[in-house]
């Protein structure tokens, strides 16, 4: 390692990140850790490579290197995600975006034109996806909900910060909160097993398991919400929900044994079965 107390160009500063960090992403990891602490966009850092940081950028960008060096995930660094066309506030209170949730907001845009149509997001979090499909159609009229009052707070905040006047984001449980009757609902709930290695690896580790974790084998939640939805969708409204890649057929089998019909699976940019589209006939 480079010693501490001499002068580190950004060029220096990307190759000791690199070397570093143990991820697929360790570049751009140092990357975006450098954009935040210059504040300066990513093309800065390769237009001015042999540009050096000040002393007090490069005692902070060590201390920032190596808490990602032990694992802290990027978001939380920088306190900020980028999630369709938004740049987001993130906290340990919720879930970071995902790039995978980006199916389910493209998912449901093809589903309804702009209108005056009534969209409710459960779980929202950040507020990612409520705040994606109610900045691409101005006149829906979008309820995003959070039981976790820090999360509805941060999502205003994300409501603000992106200026997107139609969503009225509500604290409590799922359906709960919500008022009237929907032409669609979106959720991206827990869905996770208890036991699932994957909870001790990577970014998961920072995030809320009660965002991650749910009970019958991660379908809980999505069995919860697949039965509130029946009353709060209007007849031909749809019904979309994220879960796991190995869980298309166990959510198909809980969807028709609830009424929903025209059942169908949607996949992720990787090809992996990420969303499930199902209508409530009334
Ligand atoms: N897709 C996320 C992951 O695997 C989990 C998101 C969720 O549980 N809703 O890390």
């Amino acid at each position: 390692m480079s010693d501490p107390s001499s002068p580190l160009s950004i060029e220096a500063a990307l190759g000791l990140g690199a070397s570093r960090i143990d991820s697929d992403t360790a570049r751009l990891d140092t990357e975006l850790l450098l954009c935040h602490l210059l504040d300066k966009p990513r093309s800065y850092l390769f237009t001015w490579p042999d540009k050096e940081l000040t002393v007090a950028q490069r005692d902070e960008f060590l201390v920032l290197l190596e808490r990602r060096v032990a694992g802290e995930p990027v978001a939380h660094l920088t306190g900020l995600r980028d999630f369709w066309t938004l740049t987001l506030e993130v906290s340990p209170d919720t879930l970071i975006p995902r790039g995978d949730t980006e199916t389910l907001v493209e998912a449901a845009l093809v589903l309804l034109p702009d209108g005056a149509f009534r969209v409710a997001d459960l779980g929202t979090g950040t507020g990612a996806i409520a705040l994606a499909l109610a900045s691409e159609r101005p006149h829906w009229q979008v309820q995003a909900c959070d039981r976790v009052e820090a999360a509805a707070e941060l999502a205003r905040r994300n409501q603000t910060r992106n200026a997107v006047p139609n969503v009225e984001i509500l604290t409590g449980s799922w359906c709960e909160p919500l008022h009237g009757e929907f032409d669609m609902i979106v959720s991206n709930p827990p869905y996770i097993e208890a036991d699932d290695p994957h909870l001790s690896q990577g970014d998961v580790r920072y995030e809320p398991l009660s965002a991650l974790v749910a009970a019958e084998s991660g379908l809980a939640d999505i069995r919860l919400i697949a039965d509130q939805c029946r009353t709060r969708l209007k007849s031909g409204g749809w019904l979309l929900l994220e879960h796991g890649y190995n869980q298309a057929e166990a959510v198909e089998r809980l969807l028709v044994a609830s009424g929903y019909d025209k059942i169908e699976l949607i996949r992720d940019l990787a090809g992996q079965p990420r969303v499930t589209k199902a209508r409530w006939p009334g």
